[in-house]
């Protein structure tokens, strides 16, 4: 049976018509089953290629030309000169290593100097490095770059805590393990203007 003819769509109406790309990834995922002895005909399995390559897709969204964010910035017209920060945005990546997910919250902070950005905005930042294999460092580096050079703030941080399921699943296997990293650009370099981060942080 070919792939065209086992691949349905979740709403039963019939069969999808799935993209080339879809097809040539699920067509790797049967192999990579295939190679671990798994009989591919068992009612679970059998569409499993299929639903691998489109999560897969999804879940990489960031990697899709033109996938970054429009972000239109605004005249700082109040002269605002202090921290604006979103914090405890939740994101879900998949570690470049292993792929599997590393999850959790990220704290984002900037000072403004002649422009400022919809609040919105933080979270599609976020979501658009996130979506991709990704490294925490790597992710928390490249949303406070784009601050600096979207924006040419004062300053911005960014602060990362997540958990790793390559960390608590496998390897050392220590569930509940919190990686944190943070980056910072500008004003952030002065110690009273971190502590101010955290104080925003701390307050609930
Ligand atoms: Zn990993």
């Amino acid at each position: 049976m070919s792939i065209l003819e086992t691949a349905t769509d979740t709403s039963g109406t019939g069969p999808a018509v799935e993209s080339e790309k879809v097809l040539r990834i699920a067509k790797h995922v049967r192999g990579l089953l295939e190679e671990l002895g798994l009989d591919q005909t068992d009612p679970h399995l059998r569409h499993t290629d299929v639903r691998v390559a489109k999560m897969y897709l999804e879940m990489f969204q960031g990697l899709d030309e033109g996938a970054e964010p429009q972000v239109t910035t605004f005249p700082n017209d109040e002269d605002y000169s202090h921290m604006v920060m979103e914090k405890d945005i939740p994101f879900y990546s998949l570690c470049a290593h292993h792929l599997v997910p590393f999850y959790g919250k990220a704290h984002i902070a900037y000072i403004p100097d002649q422009r400022i950005i919809g609040l919105s905005k933080f979270a599609r930042i976020l979501d658009f490095y996130a979506r991709r294999p990704q490294l925490q460092e790597r992710l928390t580096e490249q949303v406070v770059r784009y601050f600096e050079e979207e924006l040419k703030p004062r300053g911005a941080m960014v602060v990362i805590e997540a958990r790793h399921l390559c960390v608590e699943m496998r390897g050392v296997k220590k569930p509940g393990v919190m990686t944190v990293t943070s980056a910072l650009r500008g004003a952030f370099h002065d110690k009273a203007v971190r502590e101010e981060f955290l104080d925003l942080l701390r307050h609930t």
